[in-house]
């Protein structure tokens, strides 16, 4: 109910005063250009947050130079083939994230989702997928980040979102529980509504925290015969996994 009370007071705001008259991470009367989301310091400062170049290149973790990498090798990333990220959750990301998400300021959308479709190496998806949120919590929030950001990448790269994936349990959100309590959260948690038979699917996320909510998507949509998943977030969680 807040977040539907804050999401229609921003919406509101919106038409009152004169579109993206501050920056959504520092709050400062911004900016670059009419269509910029952030002030110029805001926009030089989120570049330290890009993935850095020296991250495993299948799962964006960090990873010890000469040594396999743990996440990889984790059951995390077996439904994944690979993730493509532009940035690392944290500062300026995480404001940005959570302005969309927490206080429905889609003014992020274009700047994240280009910055998505930026750090795609590949185009050849049949589909983009987004995780899909409960019902329930679809009420509350009153849209899917996710299915935002997907739309807007979709206009970018030109491969169709498809919503393929329901999520059928309504739990505990993963944000509210401890890293090792998240991957139960989620098992079975989602099916799949569509056909993604032989597909190559792009599965959308904001952010990729233990990678647990994408593994069940990831699982669902492989069993119901997808040909290979990949994953898309704006940010990943940057931090090494533990060794097996
Ligand atoms: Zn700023
Ligand atoms: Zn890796």
């Amino acid at each position: 109910m807040k977040n539907r009370l804050r999401a229609w007071m921003n919406r509101a705001a919106g038409w009152l005063f004169p579109r993206g008259a501050r920056c959504l991470c520092c709050g400062d009367p911004r900016r670059a250009s009419e269509e910029d989301c952030l002030c110029d310091s805001c926009r030089e400062k989120l570049k330290d947050w890009r993935v850095p170049a020296g991250a495993c290149n299948r799962c964006l973790s960090p990873v010890t130079r000469g040594k396999p990498c743990a996440f990889c090798g984790s059951a995390m990333m077996r439904p994944i083939e690979a993730v493509f990220a532009p940035y690392r959750f944290g500062g300026e990301t995480r404001q940005l994230i959570h302005a969309l998400k927490f206080d429905a300021c889609e003014e992020a959308v274009p700047l994240l989702a280009q910055a998505m479709a930026d750090a795609l190496p590949r185009r050849d998806f049949d589909c983009i997928v987004p995780v899909p949120l409960h019902p329930t919590r679809l009420r509350q929030r009153g849209f899917n980040q996710s299915l935002l950001l997907g739309r807007a990448l979709s206009s970018r790269t030109g491969v169709p979102v498809m919503e393929l994936l329901r999520r059928d349990r309504y739990r505990v959100p993963q944000s509210r529980l401890p890293m090792k309590r998240r991957a139960d959260n989620v098992r079975g948690a989602f099916s799949c509504m569509g056909d993604p038979a032989g597909k190559r699917v792009l599965l959308l996320d904001d952010v990729r925290t233990t990678g647990s909510t994408a593994c069940a998507c990831a699982q669902a949509l492989l069993d119901a015969g997808a040909e290979s998943v990949c994953l898309c977030v704006s940010a990943v969680v940057y931090r090494k996994a533990r060794g097996k």
